[in-house]
């Protein structure tokens, strides 16, 4: 833990999700996700910049964990439990003994020190209680910062349980 603490700014984070079933393959997310981490001075990596986006669930794969096992730390997007490859990848970094967190957890930390810095791209999800990337947040034209109050996946939830 000592270790870790010291180490922090330095840590190399993969971020993994959902990807398949969305047509821009949740690229919005990863990039939010990135862009936070890396204003909490993380090193943060995405599947999709060395993943071609035609490749199969295989091949992704095995590119995904090659990358995935030399990371320091596992970032988990929101409905990363739903995708067979991020449970998968999931299991085995826990496996690996990887510190693997939803991205939110791992922003937390730094909130407080980058307060200001952080409130410009991140926002607190009411109903989740996550700290997540604003673009997370659908946007609404009727709202202060231009997006919804709940988070995506909340207002996913929201609808589907109506
Ligand atoms: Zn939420």
């Amino acid at each position: 833990m000592e270790r870790r603490k010291e180490r922090l700014t330095e840590m190399r984070i993969y971020v993994i999700g959902p990807v398949s079933g969305f047509d821009d393959l949740n690229l919005p997310a990863f990039d939010a996700a990135r862009k936070a981490l890396a204003l909490a001075d993380f090193q943060a990596m995405i599947p999709h910049d060395f993943i071609p986006s035609d490749a199969t669930w295989q091949q992704a794969m095995r590119r995904s964990l090659e990358t995935l096992v030399k990371a320091d730390g596992i970032a988990c997007l929101p409905g990363w439990s739903d995708s067979n490859g991020a449970r998968l990848e999931v299991e085995i970094a826990q496996s690996l003994g990887m510190p693997t967190l939803e991205v939110g957890d791992w922003l937390e930390p730094h909130i407080a020190r980058n307060r200001e810095r952080l409130a410009k791209t991140t926002k607190l999800c009411p109903r989740c209680q996550r700290v997540i990337p604003l673009l997370l947040f659908d946007k609404s034209a009727s709202s202060g910062d231009g997006r919804q109050s709940y988070c995506r996946d909340c207002m996913r939830g929201h609808k589907k349980s109506r």
